[in-house]
């Protein structure tokens, strides 16, 4: 459920209207519905309500704004991190040290120092040499760094290859039949307090039967690694679960599903269960609104050419993702159309033969479900400024990015002496 509903006719956000915030900010633009980000926050929570202290981590890839990240801050959500530039976003936003967690498979010794210095709750290590790093990088500063590995629990999440992590070809993780000797070769790395164990097998499921896969196997790690003489007491069972996008397929699982799945998996463990959703919590509190460029005939049916492009939202582009597409102001006529950027690639497509809203040139049109992995993907491809986004809350609504002029772009550059030199003669 979201806060995007037509009242008169017209999309609003909450109680703003889409309209106004398009004539104010120009377009494209992001925008958030605060009371999306919390309902979400509740219901995954709810899901969760048999657990004790379960720490929530948001994974703050699926969207890094500050306002976000502060709008969550306050519903007491942590932050799972996969750079050092994520973490620094999350701890300015108010997230404490204490309830991050550093997920990736190439984190720096720098990263390793400033999250060591910043004191987070736990690093998921991916791999034996960032073990022998890390403990090396910990000894130095005479710390002790928490630790769970992230295991590769070779399990087919059954969603689109480019987001599936947890198969033993992905990069992703420890294989699971070395688990017990890469724990054992952690034990004996002073610099490590190993703690936990970690896994997330991939984005946007919409089966829970590979994420249970995947925890029984962490469950059984977690037994053997006590047997061998660990001290487990932390678990991470990573993020995933999906959303809908398309409403006329079957609904993913809900949050009270995955939580009571999640319960009965982890009966006994014993541990400080760890979750770290993003796509759940922002992924349907977000639009990309865009206004209609001009129609252009095409060999089957119109295309809709926008000013968003895959620059601005690329998941339909990189996942051949599929995003609502609705009118601000539908006038009641639906046909089949393609919807297309203003960018120079067959790629920029953001749907074709798509029974949609009738639009002409000037109507707002507003992607649904954008506010995960949109904004945060975008780049300035085509020399387009990033995108800005808006909060909104009630009647309340700020920009928390702006857009930046087009100056900014060319003056990033600098164009050295010797090509300056003669350049105009
Ligand atoms: C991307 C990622 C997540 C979040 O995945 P969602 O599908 O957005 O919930 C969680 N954990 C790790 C390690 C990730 O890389």
């Amino acid at each position: 459920m979201d806060h995007f509903n037509y009242v008169d006719g017209a999309m609003q956000v909450e109680q703003v209207s889409m309209a106004e915030i398009a004539a104010q900010v120009g377009t494209p633009v992001y925008i958030y519905s605060t009371a999306t980000l919390s309902r979400h926050v509740g219901v995954f929570r709810d899901g969760l309500s048999q657990l004790a202290d379960p720490l929530i981590a948001f994974a703050v890839k699926a969207n890094p704004n500050a306002a976000v990240l502060a709008t969550l801050a306050k519903l007491g959500l942590g932050a799972d991190v996969v750079s050092a530039g994520e973490l620094l976003r999350a701890l300015a936003a108010g997230i404490p040290a204490n309830r991050i967690v550093f997920s990736g498979v190439g984190k720096t010794a720098d990263e390793m120092r400033i999250a060591l210095e910043k004191g987070i709750y736990q690093f998921n290590l991916e791999s034996e040499p960032e073990a022998e790093m890390l403990s090396q990088v910990a000894l130095s500063m005479g710390r002790k760094a928490p630790v769970a590995y992230r295991i590769n629990p070779d399990v087919d999440a059954g969603t689109h290859a480019k987001i599936s992590t947890g198969k033993s070809e992905n990069k992703f993780g420890i294989p699971y039949d070395r688990a017990l000797a890469s724990y054992a070769a952690a034990r004996d790395l002073p610099g490590l307090d190993v703690q936990g164990v970690a896994v997330h097998i991939g984005s946007q499921l919409t089966d829970l039967k590979p994420l249970e896969a995947a925890f029984v196997k962490v469950g059984a790690l977690i037994a053997s690694l006590r047997e061998a003489g660990h001290d487990i007491r932390t678990a991470d069972l990573g993020g995933g679960l999906g959303v809908p996008y398309d409403p006329s397929q079957p609904l993913p699982p809900s949050p009270a599903e995955y939580g009571a799945m999640v319960t009965r998996v982890t009966q006994g463990w014993d541990v400080r269960l760890m979750f770290e959703p993003g796509r759940l919590i922002v992924g349907n509190a977000g639009v990309l609104l865009s206004q209609v460029v001009r129609v252009k005939q095409g060999a089957q049916a119109p295309f809709v050419i926008v000013d968003a492009a895959m620059n601005d939202l690329l998941r339909p582009s990189l996942y051949d993702a599929w995003h609502d597409i609705r009118a601000v102001h539908p006038k009641g006529d639906r046909a089949a159309a393609n919807v297309v950027g203003p960018v120079c690639e067959t790629g920029d497509t953001f749907a074709m033969h798509r029974d949609m809203d009738v639009v002409a040139a000037g109507d707002l049109v507003a992607f649904m479900t954008a506010g995960a992995y949109g904004a945060t993907m975008a780049s300035t491809y085509n020399s387009r400024a990033l995108t800005p986004e808006v909060l909104v809350s009630g009647d309340r609504w700020a920009v928390v990015r702006a857009r930046p002029p087009i100056e900014a772009l060319i003056e990033g550059d600098s164009i050295p002496a010797w090509v300056a030199e003669g350049a105009t003669e």
